[in-house]
């Protein structure tokens, strides 16, 4: 066992009845997607917040997860994954703003390889060793900013942002096939960037892009820049 799973082994022992709770609340709450369910079930979402915290790992709250940033709430990790997925395999997905790579596990169990970005060094570190704790293997992690052109030749079937911004970035629709999906939070106007949000779909169609909206979402802003 390594030592960030031992550090809870405590409630490792109540975490996957407690996580049975937590799903059974995300089908009451509308999620529908069995293999997002399977997913949600089988991340502990404990070894990813601060050990004083870990008590509250499966309540459907937002968390801190360190530098200022959180962690989010199981349901819109859940939405967010069924938006992405839309019913469909998803062969490589790019994820911006790891955080503390809980929305990455998810992903790791919906699609067969996951890139994910985030700009905080700090947080880079945190998440790749939660991710080796629990022996993730279909995930790399960059240090980067997600905002801009990610200098790579990287082509995805799903990109999910987990920051908000007023405007779809449009270096990272270059990043989507065609027929793939982006799912991110848009802030109508620059005041809701630290308030409401909703949860966006983007289309990449051959004739064009559509957009949709759905849940009011908050989320910490995408910033430029490396930190
Ligand atoms: N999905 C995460 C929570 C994300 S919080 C989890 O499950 O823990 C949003 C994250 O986006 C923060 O960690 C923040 O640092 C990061 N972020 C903000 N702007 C970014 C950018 N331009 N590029 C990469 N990451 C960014």
């Amino acid at each position: 066992m390594t030592a960030g799973v031992e550090k809870f082994a405590g409630i490792g022992m109540t975490s996957a009845r407690t996580r049975a709770r937590m799903v059974e609340r995300l089908r009451e709450q509308g999620i529908r997607d069995e293999v997002v369910i399977s997913a949600m079930e089988a991340v502990p979402r404990h070894i990813f917040v601060e050990e004083a915290l870990a008590i509250r790992a499966y309540e459907d709250s937002p968390l801190p997860i360190g530098a200022g940033q959180t962690i989010s709430q199981p349901y819109v990790v859940a939405r967010m994954t069924e938006l992405l997925r839309a019913g469909r395999d998803l062969p490589r997905v790019l994820e911006i703003g790891t955080g503390c790579g809980y929305q990455t596990a998810v992903l790791a169990h919906v699609a067969s390889e996951v890139y994910t970005v985030e700009r905080i060094a700090s947080l880079v570190a945190k998440a790749r060793n939660n991710l080796r704790a629990l022996k993730v293997e279909n995930v790399r992690i960059k240090h980067g900013d997600g905002s801009g052109e990610l200098g790579e030749d990287l082509e995805v079937d799903g990109i999910i942002v987990t920051a908000a911004a007023t405007k779809v970035p449009a270096a990272l629709l270059r990043h989507l096939r065609v027929g793939g999906r982006m799912v991110l939070p848009l802030a109508s106007r620059d005041e809701d960037l630290r308030g409401v949000q909703r949860l966006t779909v983007i289309d990449k169609a051959p004739d064009g892009i559509r957009e949709q909206s759905y849940d009011a979402v908050r989320f910490v802003p995408l910033l430029p820049g490396l930190a």
